[in-house]
């Protein structure tokens, strides 16, 4: 007997991303702790040159453990920090130097245009592009060294992106293609194996899953970029806790089982209010006929637990059902367990329809959901 055990897959199977998610980032010498504990000190024992976590900015055992199962999960170097705008803005930074443009999608995440914005005299100039018209954003690709910074499904519109022809453009103009994964997550969707220079996933929602932890993750293969991001997370200092990374890891090891569960739901959810009365529109992969063959593609396992629809009628009444609602949770994010929504427009800067409301699908059943939906629409007067 040794005195490590490392748990085996059959001799003729390599383990599934899902297997390796469960395991990853485990020590399991004999007599030790067979989860993986928070590490919560600041400093490590450490002599002579400095190594990569001697001090806790630079590095922690619990990080460690939680960029391994995301590694494990998309084949790639994972690299922790303490939001996904952390994230986001480390990405930046690295990517824009020498580039006089950042592309980024103009119906994605609205953050991530007003960092952009913010970062415009140090970064590149952002220019916000409509991810579907593949001309423009080629043209925009020739005429400069450029970042082509993707998302898809978008939030909240839940629109898909041809990623793999962004990761031809992306290339053919040696730009680094991102992606932004958060709604779809490395489980349903992996941007890297589609021309993706770097995955960027806010771990903040489906990946930890419980809505209690906030924190983001760089996934590349791209080992020079890794080393830049770690450079600019230890000197900019957006680390995550070690309580935070221990959670995370402990959210993500469910992920399979959450996303699989909340995606089936959101579609019976998505068809029941394509065939409301008072809904005017539904936003998701499953019940777009433009892109489904496209979303089924690249999002072979499932469309993830976010959705969105416009109610017939003005803002007003979307504020309405959002509070009429007995089970839905009436609160911002997503990806949690519980259901929640809001009206989308209620931020400054989002630019989604005043009577969008963003809905993330939990894991409760979906018969008590549509039921939730069908008492709170009812506030919607009909149309005469
Ligand atoms: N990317 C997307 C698509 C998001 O929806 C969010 C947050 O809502 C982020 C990035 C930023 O993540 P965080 O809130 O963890 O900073």
């Amino acid at each position: 007997m040794t005195d490590q055990h490392t748990p085996r897959a059959p001799a003729d199977a390599s383990p599934s991303a899902e297997a390796r998610l469960v395991h990853a980032g485990r020590r399991r010498s004999l007599g030790e702790a067979v989860v993986q504990p928070p590490v919560l000190a600041t400093i490590l024992a450490s002599l002579g040159e400095p190594g990569a976590a001697d001090y806790g900015r630079a590095g922690n055992p619990t990080w460690a453990a939680l960029e391994d199962a995301l590694g494990a999960v998309e084949g790639a170097t994972a690299v922790v920090f303490s939001s996904g705008q952390a994230a986001s803005m480390a990405l930046m930074l690295a990517l824009t130097t020498g580039r006089d443009k950042l592309l980024l999608p103009s119906d994605g995440y609205y953050n991530a245009r007003v960092l952009a914005e913010r970062l415009r005299p140090h970064g590149a100039a952002p220019v916000f592009v409509d991810q579907s018209d593949l001309t423009g954003i080629e043209r925009e690709l020739a005429s400069g060294p450029a970042v082509l910074w993707a998302e898809s499904p978008t939030n909240p519109l839940l629109r898909v992106a041809d990623l793999v022809r962004l990761g031809q453009l992306a290339a053919a103009a040696g730009a680094p293609l991102v992606v932004d994964n958060t709604v779809a997550t490395g489980l349903l969707q992996r941007p890297l194996d589609m021309g993706a220079t770097a995955s960027l996933c806010s771990l903040t929602k489906s990946a930890s899953g419980h809505s209690d932890v906030i924190a983001g993750a760089v996934l590349t293969r791209d080992a020079a970029l890794a080393d830049e991001l770690r450079g600019w997370r230890t000197l900019g200092g957006g680390i995550l806790g070690p309580m935070e990374a221990w959670l995370a890891l402990r959210g993500l090891t469910t992920l399979p089982l959450r996303i699989e569960r909340q995606s089936t739901t959101a579609q019976a959810v998505a068809e029941h209010l394509a065939a409301h009365p008072k809904v005017a529109a539904v936003h998701y992969p499953g019940v777009d006929t433009a892109t489904l063959e496209l979303a089924r593609v690249q999002m072979p396992r499932g469309f993830g637990p976010l959705l969105s629809f416009q109610v017939a009628g003005p803002a007003a009444a979307a504020d309405a059902v959002v509070a009429a609602a007995r089970l839905i949770v009436p609160a911002t994010s997503f990806g949690g367990v519980d259901s929640s929504w809001e009206r989308r427009g209620r931020w400054a800067g989002e630019t989604a329809p005043p009577s969008l409301i963003r809905l993330s699908v939990g894991i409760e059943p979906a018969a008590d959901l549509i039921a939730d939906l069908n008492q709170a629409l009812e506030c919607v007067p009909a149309r005469g």
